[in-house]
């Protein structure tokens, strides 16, 4: 009897998850600066792109928070970018944080920054291994992008090194997303 309640309730959160979609750790929770400008990126995409940032690893909301901060700095001010380059990132504390969102084209993979969503594990993932909360994580914004018609329900998932001259994201992380259904060789 306790087991089916439970169940029940376990069925409800689940089901409320799917409804309001994965938490993401947003621009304004890590601190992060307004962009300098935007471009709108379409709805409806065909392509998901994986990266790695190849920097350091973080595994606590605050440390990941500072790498944010870092790295956008990195590409607004040496860079000259509008703002932080990929549109999610994945902490190593497996929490989604915000980059430039849903509906901003990034730049993030050259010639694909207007036809996919660019999700970056924060990392070196020749060295470092995606954990299973990463990956959870990262499966649910893919499945959320899906359910806000981001991307399309058949979306073709690439590691960055197949549209772009790239370790990236690590060969480690790359072995990883060779196993999610939507990833084509
Ligand atoms: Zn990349």
């Amino acid at each position: 009897m306790a087991f089916k309640v439970l169940f029940s309730l376990l069925a409800v959160l689940l089901c409320a998850n799917a409804v309001f979609g994965v938490k993401v750790i947003s621009k304004a929770q890590w601190g992060g600066r307004t962009a300098k400008s935007r471009s709108n990126l379409a709805s409806g995409l065909s392509y998901a792109v994986i990266h790695h940032t190849a920097g350091a690893y973080c595994s606590t909301q605050a440390a990941c928070s500072q790498q944010m901060r870092n790295m956008q700095s990195y590409h607004m001010d040496s860079l000259g970018w509008s703002d932080i380059g990929y549109n999610f990132l994945i902490g190593g504390d497996g929490q989604v944080y915000e980059g430039r969102g849903w509906s901003t084209m990034g730049a993030h993979a050259t010639n694909w920054n207007s036809k996919s969503i660019g999700i970056s594990f924060m990392g070196n993932y020749n060295n470092d291994k995606s954990t299973a909360a990463q990956i959870a994580a990262a499966k649910a914004l893919l499945a959320d992008a899906v359910s806000r018609g981001q991307i399309k329900s058949n979306y073709i998932l690439y590691g960055h090194r197949q549209v772009g001259s790239t370790e990236c994201p690590g060969n480690n992380l790359y072995a990883e997303i060779k196993k999610w259904s939507n990833y084509r060789a």
